[in-house]
């Protein structure tokens, strides 16, 4: 029974349902299957709309985003422009959960359906929301509606991209006030009904976009909020005054008065509480196309859309949609960063380098990050990145650049110590091979782990080459070179993490380039394994080397891998000092820090000092500073060596 009649609408509910199954079907595969992560929003139009809005200003897409949400996006806007809100409708599994409630509601006989003011003024909640979270997903490209979206949060348990406070309002106002006031997240508050009601306003949406772009090409400067603001405002003042769509959506429900009995068992089946009963045509922007009001409708063809006996259309169109989208994001992919920082010239004539298969390409961050050590090579003028294929492209000067300096520059050497020497080790013997599909530092991972297991290696390091060119430091009575080569080139690979067990495939090549084993000392392996790090700031250069001296001291975490990241926070602290000049990690008889300052202008206990500091002042790119721990500890003082 739903609010008084019972409604049987089997396509609508076989939708509903089969959403609820496959959501059900991602959890319980979540639970039982170690290496499977949902992604439970890989279908969310809303996500890809946001998504889209960020690309279309930034040039970049939130780093979890599909384009299977962007398509699905397109899909739901041409879906609301010819047939309605068929994603709420059929789809949507809070709309299905809401509609639960309001039952739950109405059978307490406390499900109220909000008229007049209160529902035109609440109407302007959700164009509140969507400004926001379009404003937010656009200037941190991470998608804002994942702090507070109660679907999200209810399925993935509250995970890491949840606000939780955000989260459990976001809850309770859908679970309660939705037995209480009809289809109070729906009409009020959800961000994808007011982007979809935008849509069904289209004309309006479409005119502000015109005029915009009018007014760029014209030369005006104007910010994105702008037409993103007007928009929201528009969108809220259409709806709250005509409560019905302009021009949009095509399809309506359509009543034939000369056979209508007037018996209202229509407004009693409707969802969203709206009067069919004495209209000719349902053009309130509610209406949703679900196809109740046709499903109970007595009297044989008097509800129609557009005046068609064609009731199975709207879930038909669902699926046809789907099946589009779907179609469209496996055979497209868009980029997730699109940066060009060489003059219109320099793009024309650019030849253009494209590697794929770099899994370290994952996310906007990672692409970010590639962008900026492709920038810091001269003759690049800009890169794109996909991320669902990992594949890169590099545009670039080529009578500066050879494809091979790109593939260097892409590649990240690597030195790993799997363990330490113990102090009865005299020598360990050095295997050099060639890695095949070791190229990416994604594998390096993998590499690490299929060596760590086997009793008697030590470390490796890797260089640029294809195939990788390895060194392998092992103890040649505890394993030998045949072993090694067998062990890398196992097929599957089980590892422990943070008490998880977890099985991938791997598909290393190695080929032993050398049978002859070079030996070296427990220290030569030590300084081999050793990455130095080297910072310049506050103006070093304009020094006279007889105007610097160097403190150095011990520096034992200058050896720690994990720790390489804080070196950046470390010489931001340190060059809030103006004397301060420079950072560099080196290693002698262990690991050593040196800092050079300006002669005579600082003492060595206050560099000690600053060295030691518990909290790291540290300055942001966008021009914030802030506080971290610091995780350096300096066992001992140390001395000016110049
Ligand atoms: S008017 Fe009919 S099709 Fe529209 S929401 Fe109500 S019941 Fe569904
Ligand atoms: S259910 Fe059918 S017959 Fe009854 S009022 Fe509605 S349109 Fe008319």
């Amino acid at each position: 029974m739903a609010y008084g009649i019972k409604v049987k609408n089997v396509l609508r509910k076989t939708l509903q349902w089969g959403t609820f199954g496959l959501l059900a079907y991602m959890v319980v595969r979540w639970w039982v299957d170690p290496n499977y992560l949902p992604d439970f929003e890989a279908f969310c139009p809303f996500g890809g709309l946001q998504a889209f809005n960020s690309f279309l200003v930034n040039n970049s897409l939130a780093c979890t985003m599909t384009e299977m949400q962007i398509f699905m996006g397109v899909v739901l806007f041409v879906g609301v422009l010819l047939f309605s809100k068929l994603f709420c409708s059929f789809i949507c599994p809070i709309g299905t959960f809401t509609e639960w409630m309001a039952k739950l509601g109405a059978k307490f006989k406390v499900l109220i359906t909000l008229k007049g003011l209160p529902d035109k003024l609440l109407r302007g909640l959700k164009y509140a929301l969507l400004f926001v979270t379009v404003y937010f997903t656009t200037t941190s490209s991470e998608l804002f509606c994942k702090e507070y979206d109660p679907f999200y949060a209810i399925f993935t348990g509250f995970g890491h991209d949840v606000y939780l406070w955000y989260a459990l309002a976001a809850i309770l106002l859908t679970v309660v006030g939705s037995i209480f006031i009809r289809q109070f997240w729906c009409k009020y508050l959800c961000p994808l009904g007011a982007i979809s009601n935008i849509f069904s306003n289209g004309v309006m949406f479409a005119g502000v976009l015109a005029l915009f772009f009018l007014l760029r090409w014209f030369g005006l400067e104007i910010s994105w909020l702008w037409p993103a603001g007007v928009i929201s405002v528009l969108g809220f003042v259409l709806e709250s005054w005509r409560l019905e769509g302009w021009i949009f959506p095509v399809s309506k429900i359509t009543r034939n008065e000369s056979s209508c009995t007037n018996c209202a068992i229509c407004d009693l089946a409707c969802p969203m509480g709206l009067d069919i009963a004495t209209v000719d045509t349902v053009k309130h922007i509610d209406c949703h196309l679900c196809g109740d009001c046709l499903e109970v409708c007595p009297v044989e063809d008097t509800l129609q859309i557009n005046k068609k006996n064609i009731r199975w259309m709207p879930a038909a169109a669902t699926v046809a949609l789907i099946a589009i989208g779907l179609f469209l994001a496996s055979t497209i992919e868009l980029p997730t960063i699109n940066m060009k920082w060489g003059n219109e010239q320099q793009l024309e004539t650019a030849s253009v380098f494209s590697q794929s298969g770099l899994k370290s390409v994952k996310c906007y961050g990672s692409s970010m990050s590639f962008a900026s050590k492709m920038r810091r090579l001269k003759g690049v003028v800009g890169v794109e990145t996909f991320v669902q294929s990992h594949t890169v492209k590099v545009f670039y000067d080529s009578s500066k650049l050879k494809p091979a300096s790109i593939q260097k520059a892409i590649f990240t050497p690597s030195r790993t110590i799997l363990r330490r020497p113990g102090k009865e080790m005299v020598s360990l013997s050095v295997l050099k091979m060639g890695i095949g599909n070791l190229f990416d530092s994604y594998y390096n991972f993998y590499f690490s782990r299929l060596l760590a297991q086997m009793k008697g290696v030590y470390g490796f390091s890797t260089t640029f080459g294809e195939p990788v060119p390895a060194k392998i430091y092992f103890d040649a009575d505890k394993t030998n070179p045949a072993e090694i080569k067998a062990a890398l080139e196992q097929r599957e690979l089980t590892y422990s993490s943070r008490g998880k067990e977890t099985t991938v495939e791997v598909d290393f090549e190695a080929h032993i380039l050398s049978d002859s084993l070079a030996q070296i000392s427990p220290q030569e392996f030590a300084v081999n394994m050793f990455a130095p790090f080297n910072q310049a700031f506050n103006g070093y250069k304009k020094y006279m080397p007889d105007e610097i001296s160097v403190y150095e001291l011990p520096m034992p975490q200058a050896a720690n891998p994990k720790l390489r990241r804080s070196f950046s926070y470390l010489v931001s602290h340190i060059s809030t000092d103006d004397n301060l000049l420079r950072f560099q990690t080196l290693y002698k008889d262990g690991p050593y820090a040196r800092v050079f300052f300006v002669k005579g202008k600082i003492s060595p206990d206050s560099i000690y000092a600053t060295l030691q500091k518990p909290m790291l002042t540290v300055h942001y790119s966008n021009g914030k500073t802030g506080q971290v721990k610091n995780p350096f500890k300096f066992p001992r003082k140390g001395k000016i060596i110049q």
